[in-house]
């Protein structure tokens, strides 16, 4: 029940304006911080409530609350939302008429909204830092702060710039949020927008409803069917993707199979992509197989599964796709098949980038983070968490922990791997390497001689899939390297010498067939 005499006013404003019962987690802190004018930072995962942080100072203080936001598509209906529940809200940025501009210009002068998002490039033009100046200001929201660093996939250059708000209006109160939570993200958010005296609200990031799965990739459409069929029938879902091409085979491919399917990618018409996902929001139980251009600002809370059909270029990334299942704290499940073509594209596509070198290496650290993740022996959540920062205990409730990998002395199969590389002259790519170890009998064996190598056919008792796993880890413990300038050819790091010396064992995942789960879903 809602107590409407409630005596705390930021209680109240939830109860009577917004309609819920009480604060969730943090939110009482955070909006009590700002509301007497100080600053602070939040870090709080996608669906957590970031907005009431920001809402309800802002209509405790006098005042219009400043929200800036990178997202402009979503201005619009979320000031409908809020005029739905009779706050008065607006926005300005490049999609209005220069007469809607005009109006809400006037209407913030005169002090008549409550809220006004406003896009970071016009908010720093000198005619809105008058308008500004000329106006009593509640706050300043910055929304998706984290568009303020540089390495991150999201910056924007106006951002940075939003530093001159603290030296503008130095007594308004300022509140940065974002649902990235690396800890140089966050240096970097207190350095560029000078909240060095800004309370810290850093929210868990586990997610312990979702079930974290990584299987190794045979046939993924093959897999991923298999496994809604199994685990998710009938149920909304989302499928991520790489290409546009992928998206759409994927879609026909599931709704040839009986799962009802739609497509979402930038390529598409915009009147098309729209309506797909609007009937993904409100109907039941539809499968969205999309690129990651889908989802920000979606808020679907029965998501029941997300899959990736291919490696996300970093854990932000994953994290933050898999975020969108089980919003409603029911459980949901986060799969992703991968296997060596992943890490072999998502690198290619590194280095063929236009990226400066800084920005490459920085890329590849993030890809080898993600790639730990798919190849570690230990809980999945450990490893998650603890790249944000958070340390834990294992789960229970991810594939490792269930179904605890069986790790191996695998150091004598690594120095095969490994000479077989040097043997080869460091020249040659996965496919080839994996046929000298075998023993193969190919045209371009015999093309380049390499039958008569002391390598040819020394890991002749381990199968094809297997040499492919030991690879993927090799590149994930950083033993190997793939070099895109020689046709993707598999190279020797400094670090793979004392495991050639036999000065340095190494331990390996068992490559394990893919099986189908036996898991039943009986949500309770
Ligand atoms: P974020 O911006 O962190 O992704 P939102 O602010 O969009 O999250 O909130 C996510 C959802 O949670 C919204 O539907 C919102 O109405 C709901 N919500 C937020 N705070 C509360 C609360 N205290 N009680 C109930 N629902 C809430
Ligand atoms: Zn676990």
């Amino acid at each position: 029940m809602l107590n409407p005499a409630s005596s705390d006013p930021a209680l109240h404003v939830l109860q009577t304006v917004f309609g819920y019962a009480s604060f969730r987690g943090q939110q009482a802190d955070i909006v009590n911080q700002v509301a007497r004018g100080g600053d602070a930072l939040v870090l709080m995962p996608t669906g957590g409530g970031k907005s009431l942080c920001y809402q309800i100072p802002a209509l405790l203080r006098d005042g219009v609350g400043v929200v800036v936001s990178p997202l402009i598509a979503l201005m619009q209906d979320q000031v409908d939302a809020l005029a739905e529940l009779g706050v008065r809200a607006a926005f300005l940025n490049s999609t209005q008429t220069f007469d809607e501009a005009m109006r809400t210009e006037r209407a913030v002068r005169n002090g008549d909204l409550d809220l006004i998002y406003v896009a970071p490039e016009r908010l720093m033009t000198p005619r809105c830092l008058d308008l500004l100046a000329a106006s009593k200001i509640a706050l300043f929201a910055i929304d998706e702060a984290h568009c303020v660093s540089q390495w991150g996939h999201d910056f924007r250059p106006e951002y940075i710039k939003l530093s001159v708000l603290h030296e503008r209006f130095p007594e308004v109160p300022r509140i940065a949020l974002t649902a990235t939570a690396d800890p140089q993200t966050r240096d970097e958010i207190v350095h560029r927008l000078q909240l060095d005296d800004a309370l810290q609200f850093v929210s868990s990031f586990d997610r312990p409803n979702i079930r974290y799965q990584i299987v190794e990739k045979t046939n993924a459409r093959k897999q991923v069917l298999d496994f809604i069929r199994d685990e998710h029938p009938g149920e909304a879902g989302v499928v991520y993707c790489l290409s546009r091409k992928k998206v759409e085979e994927t879609a026909d491919f599931l709704n040839q199979n009986g799962v009802e399917a739609l497509a979402y990618h930038a390529g598409m018409e915009l009147a098309v992509r729209s309506a797909n996902q609007a009937r993904f929001l409100r109907e039941d139980g539809i499968v969205m197989v999309a690129t990651i251009a889908f989802g920000m600002g979606i808020d679907k809370p029965d998501v029941r599964f997300v899959a990736h059909l291919d490696l996300p270029k970093s854990i932000e990334g994953y994290y933050q796709e898999t975020g969108r299942a089980g919003r409603d704290g029911e459980p949901a499940d986060a799969w992703m098949a991968y296997g060596l073509q992943d890490v072999v594209q998502q690198r290619r596509m590194i280095d063929e980038s236009e990226a400066d070198i800084q920005f490459k290496r920085l890329q590849t650290a993030k890809l080898d983070a993600m790639l730990g993740l798919c190849e570690t022996l230990g809980c999945r959540r450990v490893r998650l968490l603890d790249y944000f920062g958070q340390p834990s205990d294992p789960c229970g409730n991810c594939d490792t922990c269930l179904n605890p990998p069986v790790s191996f002395d695998g150091t004598v199969p690594m120095q095969k791997l490994l000479s077989a590389i040097y043997r080869t002259e460091q020249r040659f790519g996965a496919t080839h390497v994996i046929d000298v170890l075998r023993g193969v009998d190919s045209d371009k064996i015999k093309q380049w001689r390499h039958d008569g190598l002391s390598v040819f056919g020394i890991g002749a008792d381990v199968g094809e899939a297997e040499w492919r796993a030991i690879i993927r880890q090799a590149i994930a413990l950083g033993l190997i390297s793939i070099d895109h300038d020689a046709y993707s050819a598999l190279k020797l790091t400094e670090l793979a010498r004392p495991v050639l010396r036999g000065e340095q064992k190494v331990q390996l995942r068992h490559y394990q067939k893919p099986q189908k789960s036996r898991r039943q879903t009986g949500r309770s």
